[in-house]
């Protein structure tokens, strides 16, 4: 039996496959291929890139049955043998086919096959000539002088360097004609930091107290260690992470900062930019597969020292780990919702682990599961209380607005109050967490109301577009004109979103430009910088949107925030619902008053005296999230018990329900732990019908022994073909 190629390959199926290596390769070659590199092979009807897991002796397959691989595509592993390993771990945490898994470790480009993109650069340095030029022999040309003084001392220069100590490429040519210069051309995996150069561009701020504490608490700790830095918006948090990166970099180390989808703005970048006088990558779903992979190279090749990424940057390759931060730790956007269904944040803390190295997460608001470890006295506790500016804190106001006349979804008191504050020539930031005009069309006469033809879903009237919209499939269809039932004129349009805000305000304050921020406003390139630079001209203004407009944005000017709907996350069927309106809230609330301007926050509700929203707003997020506690203590929902749902949809629902109601039954295990099958919360979308299985232990190792004997079943199933079924481990929505 010839030696065999064990292959992760990405397909649906929760399993490798064996090959026969190329027939041209010695056994000597076969034993010495590395796993971790990427292979081309056969499959099915094409080829597809896989990734050696092992060489090994024996197949159970029979050697002709088995197909030798197309091509050995590296020589050595693209990924660290610590980065494979984690690869290796979240595929089987997450229950997830190995060779999706992994493959979503690696950027586009070199999932399809390229090779590494050799990025070379031009540098010029001196020929022999130039080295042994006397000291006065550039007399007459002043510029070429101190270049030469600056080439004996650097021995070479790229382009950047040269424009950056005041040169212009003509004076390099003319060295160039009289033989003091060539140009050569550098691999740019050099290390760009040398001993000349500092890496702090801006003085950093003296810390106040609580961040020099928080401070000194990481960098004293050796190893991997676990911290919560829990500060309000504006207390300092950033300034904490800036000045720990330094002080890593200054070790030689590099840092890598996970940010929210919604959370890597420019702003964010310019500040770490900034700061540090070394090459920061950027990683984010906005670039091009190229750019991408070269910035990817850059932390690989240790050339880049900062890591800036969105979720999927978890996994980039680093030369030498130092540092891990995850800002915005509760933000749901590090937990992928499809496919490879990973947390970064919980994967974040695995690769510490292995890399043996610190790892922050910071939050205003943090998870529930944070605050749950941190009571478990698994990770250290910072904290900061003050804004670092010295800005006062927010004060807090409900609104009740029962039996009160409503304006479209502004109470009287509202309006005065934004009345007040753009009259004295302040911004009002407006948040209401729903896009479009209204969220139901409604007939007066026969009660009709518009739904999706393809969920269970009711349709979202978009005026200006003079369409309706199902805001889960993206079905759209023009505005009727009359009730489709009875032909009657009399349509209604019930509640609010931001596009009829946005008309009221309007409405209301004709003088005050009026802007909204929502996906429908921003979906052009540039629109929300444009918005951005609007408001940082700091005219009166009123600004309505979504959650757009809670993240990662400073807007000095605003001196008022009103919410005007806090109760829709009380009543949410998901168990998180509490928890994520809380946190969503307290971002919102954070944009007010950040600079020398007192701010306010005011909130309509129409439950001001359940005790969540007194918590809440009258009290402060920690204590409410210590409620919620509580109730998950009680209800032994996470972080007290472990969950994962799988789920399952068909063309009818009652195939989907009788697909997992078979593997309950056939499951031999603690029948209490699974509950279900139940139909989804909303049971069609885009016109599957969908059902769930809730999977729930206190103990992950039986969660997870559990899910292992799930999956069997639900691969033997004779209609596992008919229905799409899928594992979420941790799942952190519902539905
Ligand atoms: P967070 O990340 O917690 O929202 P930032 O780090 O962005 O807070 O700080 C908020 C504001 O306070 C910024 O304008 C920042 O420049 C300023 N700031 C932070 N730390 C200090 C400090 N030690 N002294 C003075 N100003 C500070
Ligand atoms: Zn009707
Ligand atoms: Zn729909």
């Amino acid at each position: 039996m010839p030696l065999i190629l064990n292959i992760a390959i990405p397909s649906p199926l929760r399993r490798s496959f064996d090959y026969l290596p190329p027939v041209d390769m010695s056994a000597n070659e076969i034993e010495q291929l590395q796993p971790g590199i990427r292979i081309k092979a056969p499959f099915g009807n094409r080829k597809m890139v896989g990734i050696l897991l092992q060489v090994k002796q024996h197949s159970d397959i029979s050697q002709e049955q088995l197909k030798p691989v197309s091509e050995i595509l590296d020589e050595t592993p693209l990924l660290s043998h610590s980065l494979f390993k984690l690869g290796l771990w979240a595929a089987s945490y997450y229950q997830h086919p190995i060779g999706d898994a992994l493959a979503s470790t690696l950027p586009v480009l070199l999932r399809k096959g390229s090779s590494l993109i050799k990025n070379t650069t031009t540098c010029w340095r001196l020929t022999t000539e130039g080295k042994g030029l006397p000291n006065d022999g550039l007399k007459r040309s002043p510029k070429q002088a101190q270049l030469l003084k600056l080439l004996l001392q650097k021995n070479s220069i790229d382009r950047e360097e040269l424009t950056s100590e005041g040169f212009s490429v003509s004076i390099v040519n003319a060295m160039i004609d009289k033989g003091l210069v060539e140009a050569f051309t550098r691999e740019a995996a050099t290390a760009k930091i040398s001993a000349n150069n500092t890496l702090i561009a801006e003085t950093p701020l003296p810390l106040n107290d609580e961040q020099q504490s928080a401070y000194q608490a990481v960098i004293k700790q050796k190893g991997f260690n676990r911290f919560l830095l829990e500060g309000v918006t504006g207390s300092g948090k950033t300034e904490v992470y800036l000045q720990l990166i330094a002080e890593y970099l200054q070790r030689g180390l590099q840092a890598l900062v996970l940010v929210p989808e919604i959370g890597l703005t420019p702003q964010t970048v310019n500040r770490f930019q900034r700061r540090f006088n070394c090459q920061i990558a950027i990683l984010h779903s906005g670039m091009t597969d190229r750019e991408r992979l070269l910035n990817w190279q850059a932390a690989k090749d240790g050339e880049a020292h900062i890591i800036i990424g969105t979720r999927s940057a978890v996994f980039t390759p680093l030369l030498k780990p130092g540092l891990i931060i995850i800002d915005e730790e509760h933000d749901s956007s590090f937990k992928q919702q499809d496919g490879f269904r990973y947390s970064a944040r919980d994967v974040a803390i695995k690769r510490a682990l292995d890399e043996q190295c610190p790892i922050i997460l910071g939050s205003a608001t943090p998870s529930l599961e944070t605050l749950h470890n941190v009571v478990q006295t698994r990770y250290h506790y910072l904290q900061l209380t003050q804004r670092a500016t010295g800005a006062q804190p927010p004060t807090f106001e409900l609104l009740d607005i029962r039996h009160q006349p409503m304006e479209e979804g502004f109470s009287p008191a509202l309006i005065k109050a934004i009345n007040a504050e753009v009259s004295k020539g302040n911004q009002v930031l407006v948040f209401i967490n729903r896009r479009g005009f209204a969220p139901i069309l409604l007939c007066h006469d026969c009660g009709h109301i518009s739904t999706c033809q393809h969920c269970d879903a009711r349709m979202t009237v978009h005026l200006s577009k003079q369409q309706l919209r199902c805001h889960h499939c993206d079905y759209q269809k023009p505005l009727p004109n009359t009730c489709p039932e009875c032909n009657s004129h009399q349509l209604d349009f019930r509640g609010v979103g931001t596009e009829r805000s946005e008309q009221v305000l309007q409405r209301l304050f004709p003088t005050v430009p009026v802007h909204r921020i929502d996906r429908d406003t921003t979906s052009r390139k540039q629109a929300m910088q444009n918005l951005i630079d609007e408001i940082h001209r700091g005219d009166a203004c009123i600004l309505v949107g979504t959650q757009m407009l809670a993240k990662g944005h400073h807007f000095p000017n605003v001196t008022l925030v009103a919410v005007l709907d806090a109760d829709s996350g009380l009543f949410s069927t998901d168990f998180r619902g509490p928890e994520r309106m809380g946190q969503l809230l307290i971002q919102v609330a954070g944009r007010a008053g950040r600079a020398n301007k007192a701010g306010k926050v005011l909130i309509q509700t129409h439950q001001p005296d359940h005790p969540l929203i007194i918590r809440l707003f009258n009290d402060n997020y920690t204590n409410y999230a210590k409620d919620l506690l509580k109730e998950r203590q009680t209800s032994t929902m996470p972080p007290f018990s472990h969950l994962a749902i799988i789920r399952a949809d068909a063309n009818q629902l009652e195939i989907a329900e009788q697909f997992l109601l078979d593997i309950k039954t056939n499951c031999n295990h603690d029948k209490e732990k699974l509950l279900g099958p139940l139909p989804a919360p909303m049971a069609r979308r885009a016109g599957r019908f969908r059902a769930q299985l809730i999977v729930r232990s206190q103990q992950r190792n039986i969660l997870h022994s559990l899910l292992a004997s799930i999956i069997q079943l639900a691969e033997a199933h004779p209609s596992s073909k008919k229905v799409r079924w899928s594992v979420d481990v941790d799942p952190q929505e519902m539905f």
